[in-house]
């Protein structure tokens, strides 16, 4: 005895609509099953079912759903407030494109430099750049970069150094 018709229950929070006037009579079986099966209803909520009207998740403006989801689709596509929050999540949120190694700018140089750091900060002797545990975790990393060899490591720690040292005198000057 399952009564799927009393799904009104559920538009309680949603005041901004007149108080319908709640008949006994159940609506049509077919808008429960109809609501959720497109995609465009993750970005609405039903905001009167007596008015089959949902309201959308960003701007809350209210759309007719009776007649299918094209209007829906219609609003989303021009949502101002909804293409807002998708292009300020697009440019903070790098993680988002972690599966496309592509947009991420391969920079060897930079690594380069922040591997001559990491062995001078940490104290690791420049043979391990050779270890075959490193080049394991920079072919995963960056499987771009070319690792050097520890001769060329400890050419560039000095380049380093120096470069530091000069940096040094010149804001001791
Ligand atoms: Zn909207």
């Amino acid at each position: 005895m399952t009564n799927v018709g009393t799904t009104y229950a559920t538009s309680e929070n949603t005041v901004s609509t007149p108080p319908p006037t709640i008949s006994n009579e159940m609506p049509p079986p077919h808008t429960k099953k109809r609501r959720n099966r497109s995609e465009v209803w993750k970005h609405f909520i039903v905001s009167s079912e007596e008015e089959q009207k949902a309201s959308c998740k960003y701007c809350d403006t209210k759309i007719k759903y009776n007649n299918g989801t094209s209007s829906m689709h219609a609003h989303v596509s021009r949502c101002l407030v909804y293409k807002r929050q998708r292009t300020l999540s697009s440019t903070t949120s790098v993680e988002e494109h972690v599966g496309s190694p592509l947009i991420v700018k391969f920079d060897q140089e930079a690594i380069r430099r922040a591997m001559v750091k990491m062995f001078i900060n940490m104290e690791i002797p420049f043979r391990k750049v050779e270890h075959e545990s490193f080049h394991e975790f920079m072919s995963l990393a960056s499987p771009r970069f070319q690792i050097c060899s520890r001769t060329t490591l400890a050419r560039d720690v000095l380049k380093l150094w120096d470069s530091e040292r000069m940096i040094l005198k010149i804001f001791s000057l």
